[in-house]
């Protein structure tokens, strides 16, 4: 046991400087949960994975039965021109479906809103209507929000665009909106192939996941009261389950959360977030033709094909553009503000949100996050590589290359993972503890060599018994003390003093107590000198002390007072036996009585011996 504590003792430092260490890392655990310090460390992790998309968007590959046809700018101007007015009327939606529906396309779903109180024209309207009640594959958007109860009654929606969601897990709270903008009745009444097109921002703009369902109270016409909740599916989730239901045969009855928060479809997988929002696996820049992108074709090129196609002339697309092809159909004008940033463009249509999205379900690569075991995990192996390589590597500089290797491979491992695995570990967080963990490692590393050289110091210079300087360090200090008078020329002194009688006191008391004594004559000296002089032990029971910064005068005055104060002193061998002792010194001056310490010493060391002479017990001069 005592050799337990043995080794407790022995590295008590160690063990002082790791519990600062641990409790660092504690309470920097602890302020994490605060929240502002964990939206910084969120908006930070999410900039990381804006790089990874980027990086991992050169070797995706967008799926080519995916077409858009968009609204675009050019498309804009030929509206305005032909119609005069935005939104056109809703005839145009339909021709341009009929258009697209006789190449026979898997599915065309609008993101774009037939919203009951814009521009009805009955005729034109009824067209659409029509058009929606013809094609069972097609879909279009409805749109959620919280604008107050006194500027819009919130509407009712018809229980069958609702979705019944089974959830079994704990821990998802889905976006809660609490009114919605109305859509024609007439054509929620002809199709319920319609799902919620919400994307909800995060704090710095950016949409990086987008809701897979959302929740909206079914109220009480009276009063406004909720009556229940309502949970409505994301436009293009609805196609999804669709597609896969007829292509694939996945026979998707009902939607069900796993208690790991993910959904499965046949064998596809939606993983969500605790909003039941899923992280969507991004394309490169749009607006480039490549097979990064998909195929855009502009809105008026449609419009164009068909006159083409009417009057019998060549169309402006191939006619079998659309056949076999996904199609959605949205607007990328600035004016319409539906252009959002994404992790890879900072202009995208928000049609291409649900094209991404469909995309990543078809491929399986929606992003999932880690769990917060692998994540801790992660931490602490970093954390561990980075004490390692500041703590075990002996060049400071080969540490901090190996340790920013450390940190380079596993930026690669993150993005590696994200690309291979469609895994999201953390970066951020790993990467502050294990720059935080090595920066302490070093400072640790430091106090420890600081605290080992500064017991070998004291081991080499000072005397066991007395713990004054020893013989080595006084000579050097003399060397010193010559060296600095020669730049500030401030006089120093010697002081040398010697036990009187002191073979006698050995013989009468024993070495024992003679050891005693020496002790106390040290620390007599000791406290009666100042910080910046130096008390040795010359050798046996002779000491020296060495005055800083003091002439002769000054020198024989504290002298006389060592003296005194040893006599007077009384020391209890045992408690019935008090002794005293008396010492003789002599002084000596630089530059005065000698110009090396060698003839320094001789001087002092005569005046002593003159002290002895004269009767001991005092302070001794030549003549
Ligand atoms: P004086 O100086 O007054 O002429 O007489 P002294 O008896 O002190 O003279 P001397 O220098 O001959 O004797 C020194 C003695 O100091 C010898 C030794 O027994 C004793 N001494 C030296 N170092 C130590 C030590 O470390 N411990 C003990 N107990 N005694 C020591
Ligand atoms: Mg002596
Ligand atoms: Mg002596």
């Amino acid at each position: 046991m005592s050799n337990f504590f043995n080794l407790l003792y022995r590295h008590r430092y160690d063990i002082f400087y790791s519990l600062i260490l641990i409790t660092l890392v504690l309470l920097m655990i602890i302020i994490f949960p605060k929240k502002e310090t964990k939206n910084i460390l969120n908006e930070l992790e999410n900039k990381t994975f804006d790089i990874r998309q980027n990086i991992i968007a050169k070797d995706k590959k967008v799926n080519k039965d995916i077409v858009i046809v968009t609204v675009d700018d050019p498309s804009y101007e030929y509206l305005l021109e032909t119609y005069g007015d935005w939104p056109i009327p809703r005839n145009v939606y339909a021709e341009i479906l009929d258009y697209i529906q006789a190449q026979n396309p898997k599915y065309v779903a609008f993101d774009l809103l037939f919203i009951k109180s814009l521009k009805r024209i009955p005729k034109s309207d009824d067209k659409l209507i029509e058009a929606l009640k013809k094609y069972s594959n097609t879909y279009t958007a409805m749109n959620f929000d919280n604008y107050p109860f006194e500027m819009r009654k919130p509407p009712l929606i018809d229980k069958k665009l609702t979705s019944d969601i089974k959830i079994n897990s704990d821990n998802i709270k889905p976006f809660l909106f609490t009114n919605h903008r109305e859509l024609m009745k007439e054509i929620t009444n002809a199709t319920d192939k319609i799902g919620h097109a919400n994307t909800p921002r995060t704090d710095d703009g950016f949409i990086r996941e987008i809701p897979v369902f959302i929740c909206y109270p079914r109220y009480n016409q009276e009063d406004f009261s909720v009556i229940s909740y309502d949970y409505y599916l994301y436009m293009t989730i609805k196609l999804a389950i669709d597609y896969l239901n007829k292509y694939e045969n996945a026979n998707i009855k009902s939607i069900e959360i796993d208690s790991n928060n993910n959904i499965l479809l046949g064998n596809r997988i939606i993983p969500l977030t605790d909003k039941a929002q899923t992280i969507l696996n991004w394309y490169g820049e749009t607006g480039v033709e490549s097979d990064k992108t998909f195929k855009y074709i502009p809105f008026w090129k449609v419009l164009k094909s068909i006159k083409a196609k009417e009057n019998g002339e060549q169309e402006l697309i191939p006619s079998d553009m659309f056949k076999d092809k996904i199609v959605y159909i949205g607007t990328s004008i600035y004016d319409l503000s539906d252009i959002k940033t994404v992790p890879t463009s900072k202009y995208l249509p928000g049609v291409e949100i649900h094209a991404t999205l469909l995309n990543n379900i078809l491929d399986n690569n929606l992003i999932h996050k880690a769990a917060l075991s692998y994540n801790l995990l992660i931490s602490i192996l970093l954390a561990f590589a980075a004490a390692f390589t500041a703590f075990k590597i002996r060049s400071v500089y080969i540490s901090i290359m190996l340790f920013s290797l450390f940190l380079g491979f596993y930026m690669y491992f993150a993005a590696y993972v994200m690309t291979k695995y469609n895994v999201w570990v953390w970066i951020v967080i790993p990467l502050v503890l294990a720059i935080f963990v090595f920066i302490c490692s070093f400072i640790i590393k430091y106090l420890l060599k600081s605290r080992d050289f500064e017991y070998t110091y004291k081991l080499a210079t000072t005397d066991g018994l007395t713990e004054l300087y020893n013989h080595r360090f006084f000579q050097e200090q003399m060397k010193n003390k010559i060296t600095e008078y020669n730049k500030t020329k401030n006089k120093f002194s010697l002081v040398m003093t010697d036990i009187d009688f002191f073979k006698k006191f050995n013989d009468k008391y024993g070495h024992q107590a003679g050891d005693a004594v020496l002790k106390h004559v040290a620390k007599t000296l000791k406290s009666n000198t100042r910080n910046e002089d130096f008390v040795c032990r010359y050798g046996g029971e002779e000491m020296a002390v060495i005055l800083n910064n003091t002439n002769k005068e000054r020198a024989i005055e504290i002298a006389k007072k060592l003296c005194n104060a040893i006599s007077s002193q009384k020391y209890d061998l045992t408690p019935e036996l008090e002794v005293s002792v008396t010492i003789s010194l002599g002084v000596s001056t630089y530059p005065d009585n000698g110009k090396t310490p060698a003839e320094l010493i001789e001087y002092a060391d005569k005046c002593l011996y003159i002290a002895k002479e004269n009767g001991r017990n005092q302070v001794g001069f030549i003549e």
